[in-house]
C-alpha cells in the first residue's frame, strides 16, 4: 500500500492521498508519496514500535507493583528485591524510550 507523508509528519496509508490531513488540517496536496524503500521501513517499524509500547506498559506495571511492595514493607529482604526490580524495569522503560526516539531520528516512524 502507498504511504504519502504529510508536512506535520502525519503518515496517510492508501492508493489515493487523502483530501484533508487528520492531524494538522492541512490539504492533501502538501503531502509527498513516499518511495518504496521508505514506505517498507515505515511498515517494518510499526511492529517494532509497537512492541517497545508494549514493554513499557508491562514495565509501568511492575513499577506499581514494586511500589507497593515497597509500601507493604513486610521485612528488608522483600523491600530489597521489590527496590531492585523496581530500578530494572526503570532501566528497561528508558531503553525502550531510547530506542524509540532513535527510530523517529531516522523515519522509522508512522
Ligand atoms: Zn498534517
Amino acid at each position: 500500500m502507498k504511504k504519502w507523508k504529510c508536512v506535520c509528519g502525519y503518515i496517510h496509508d492508501g492508493d489515493e492521498v487523502c483530501d484533508v490531513c487528520p492531524k494538522c488540517g492541512a490539504a492533501g496536496s502538501v503531502f509527498a508519496e513516499l518511495d518504496e524503500a521508505a514506505a517498507g521501513v515505515i511498515e517494518r517499524s510499526r511492529n517494532t514500535n509497537a512492541l517497545h509500547a508494549q514493554l513499557i506498559d508491562l514495565a509501568r506495571q511492575i513499577e506499581r507493583v514494586c511500589e507497593a511492595g515497597i509500601r507493604d514493607a513486610l521485612d528488608p529482604g522483600c523491600v530489597d528485591v521489590f527496590e531492585q526490580s523496581l530500578n530494572a524495569s526503570f532501566k528497561q522503560m528508558k531503553l525502550s524510550m531510547t530506542e524509540m526516539q532513535g527510530h523517529m531520528d531516522k523515519g522509522k516512524w508512522g
